[in-house]
């Protein structure tokens, strides 16, 4: 069974590349996030390829997965970088990115951080909110920036096809102008002179099930700038989907690329996918701690749970489970746990699996993106290891250790 480019069974071994999984999670302990370097890399030179009718530049999303070696992985490949606050900024100028490469978006961004991006020479910022233009110009004029690049995000109110939780772009949700503020700002522009309106923004959610509110939201954006000279660029924002279930095929753009093209000639394109660069490279690994039978139920309990992957309780989100080591035989419907006090906690229902033991190892699959990243530390759980490998797909690394026990004291006072 082949999942991806990267990741397959190989002797029966889940194997990223040219290492067993095995081999790694021996070493490192678990729950540990595994990523291929490589598997990101093609994720990158596909969407570029794809995209490359609209020579649309890309900036990675952060927020998906910030780990420091992926990041480098994607500023050696030339991608740009999408921030929602000033550590992702920080993390990204520290992984070898160009400021000019880096877009600061965001609904709540602070003076602080306004006033850190600003310092830096960042690319772009897309605003959401009135008022953060007076902050930027102010910035602007303490360090001396002009023509600091913006782009306002319009609100299209449309609904996208996806998880509630993952729409940005209807009507009531808290992203973005209305497109009569946006008229009104661009109508006002002269009060704000350190500041270039040159962009528009759309970003109306994640994982999107179709290409029908994308299409409306862009011909919003369109229709909001066609008599706005000065506006050469378009800023899409990510929520390429990826296929999460082993049947799917993963969706290719290309669909999507030829709707747009025709729209977007003339345009300067941007675009901010996270998912679809990382979700697909990275897997969490697990070991089965318990099979508990209750209530006509077989309950696998792992070693991670809703505090290193968060999806399937806040989205109800599906993950693969997939054994370390496949083997024949029964299968049983499991219930895949975690050991945290809350019924949520639930990684994996009803799900057809081999007979597993206690020891036994699992894979939590397509785990790349919105894993690490949303871990939190609930029950003083320390965060799990991330593991890289290499782009050559020989090597491996630990990227970031496992945190300790200890760890989890260091900002408090007794
Ligand atoms: C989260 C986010 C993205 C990335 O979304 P994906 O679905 O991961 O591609 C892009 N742009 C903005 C503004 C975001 O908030």
């Amino acid at each position: 069974m082949v999942f991806n480019s990267s990741i397959r069974y190989v002797d029966d071994s889940l194997a990223i590349d040219n290492i067993k999984l095995d081999t790694i999670a021996r070493a490192v302990g678990t729950p540990a996030y595994i990523y291929s370097l490589k598997r990101v890399g093609e994720n990158y030179a596909g969407l570029r390829a794809a995209f490359a009718p609209l020579q649309a530049r890309i900036h990675y999303s952060v927020k998906a997965n910030s780990s420091l070696a992926i990041l480098q992985t994607l500023a050696g490949a030339g991608a740009g970088f999408d921030c929602v606050s000033a550590g992702e900024i920080d993390r990204c100028l520290r992984a070898g990115a160009c400021a000019n490469d880096i877009v600061f978006a965001g609904v709540g961004k602070t003076r602080a951080e306004i006033a850190f991006a600003v310092a830096k020479g960042i690319g772009w910022f897309n605003v959401e909110n009135l008022a953060e233009l007076r902050y930027i110009n102010e910035c602007a004029v303490d360090a001396g920036a002009d023509a600091v690049k913006v782009a306002l995000r319009l609100n299209p109110q449309v609904t996208a096809n996806t998880h509630p939780f993952m729409a940005t772009g209807h009507g009531a949700a808290k992203f973005g102008l209305t497109a009569a503020v946006i008229r009104d700002i661009l109508a006002r522009r002269n009060e704000w002179p350190q500041l270039e309106f040159a962009g528009v923004h759309i970003h109306i959610g994640s994982q999107l099930g179709d290409t029908a509110a994308t299409l409306s939201a862009l011909d919003a954006a369109l229709n909001l700038i066609a008599d706005q000279p000065g506006i050469r660029t378009v800023n899409l924002g990510g929520g390429l989907p990826v296929a999460y279930h082993f049947d799917d095929a993963a969706p290719s753009p290309e669909g999507l690329v030829n709707e747009l093209a025709p729209r977007l000639k003339g345009y300067e394109v941007l675009l901010e996918p996270g998912r679809s660069l990382v979700a697909d490279a990275g897997l969490l690994v697990a070991e089965l701690l318990y099979v508990k039978r209750q209530a006509g139920q077989v309950f696998y309990i792992i070693d991670a749970s809703m505090a290193e992957l968060i999806r399937p309780a806040l989205y109800d989100a599906h993950h693969e489970v997939a054994p370390l080591r496949k083997t024949k035989g029964e299968t049983v419907t499991a219930q895949v746990v975690g050991p945290v006090c809350e019924s949520a906690d639930v990684l994996a229902r009803d799900r057809q699996l081999p007979a597993l033991g206690a020891g036994d190892l699992v894979a939590l699959m397509t785990a790349g993106a919105y894993g690490m990243s949303m871990a939190s530390n609930y029950n003083a759980r320390p965060r799990p290891a991330e593991v890289v490998v290499s782009e050559a797909g020989e090597g491996w690394r630990i990227s970031r250790r496992r945190e300790t026990v200890g760890d989890l004291y260091r900002m408090e006072s007794k």
